[in-house]
């Protein structure tokens, strides 16, 4: 089944010059975040393509509570629901945290080094895989903007965790979707085990 990150659908639409990537570009060329009304049809553009007919997972979307109500009603009036809802949950001092502290191998982007994560500390200042330079990224930097998006994760009234909770809501109702919460502070390795057996113990129709 087919994977999208909001960020791979919004460089798609804007490589093959949609009009929605177009308009998606003005936003993100001016370092916004780009609004619902262009987020909200473009994801829905993607799920209705051919690979999508036995399922998708989405990551980075919904972000807010008006995505959250938009899918659900658009996928209901196709007879399609939501079966799992996956929260990794994580303080947000924390998320911040392991943002700022993240470096980069200039050797390879795949070497993970984090000087606020134990399990992944640089070796001194080298990267702890193959000793290469390290160094951050601009955006991981931006305090600004981390503390912009994160306002919009852990806003409970119209952020993700509002999604979240409408969500839970729904199953609450109806029985469906099944929500897999997990604790985001342990390392990646211990997070995807955790899932994995999570999910092998839904029963999905
Ligand atoms: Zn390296």
């Amino acid at each position: 089944r087919p994977e999208f990150a909001l960020g791979a659908i919004f460089r798609e639409n804007i490589s093959k010059g949609t009009e929605l990537g177009e308009k998606a570009k003005a936003y993100t060329d001016r370092g916004e975040l780009v609004p619902d009304d262009i987020t909200i049809p473009m994801v829905l553009n993607r799920l209705r393509e051919e690979d999508c007919t036995n399922g998708w997972l989405l990551d980075g979307f919904p972000r807010n509570i008006r995505q959250a109500v938009m899918l659900n009603e658009v996928l209901a009036r196709k007879g399609i629901d939501v079966d799992i809802c996956i929260e990794i949950a994580l303080e947000r001092e924390t998320a911040k945290r392991r943002i700022m502290g993240r470096r980069i191998c200039l050797n390879d982007n795949n070497h993970p080094n984090n000087v606020n994560m134990e399990a992944i500390k640089p070796n001194g200042d080298r990267c702890r895989i193959c000793g290469g330079e390290l160094k951050t990224r601009d955006d991981d930097q931006d305090e600004a903007a981390i503390d912009q998006r994160h306002g919009i994760y852990y806003d409970t009234k119209n952020g993700t965790l509002a999604a979240i909770q409408y969500f839970k809501d729904l199953t609450d109702r109806r029985g469906t979707p099944a929500i897999v919460e997990l604790d985001g502070r342990a390392g990646v390795e211990e997070v995807t085990g955790e899932l994995i057996e999570k999910l092998g113990n839904l029963s999905l129709k």
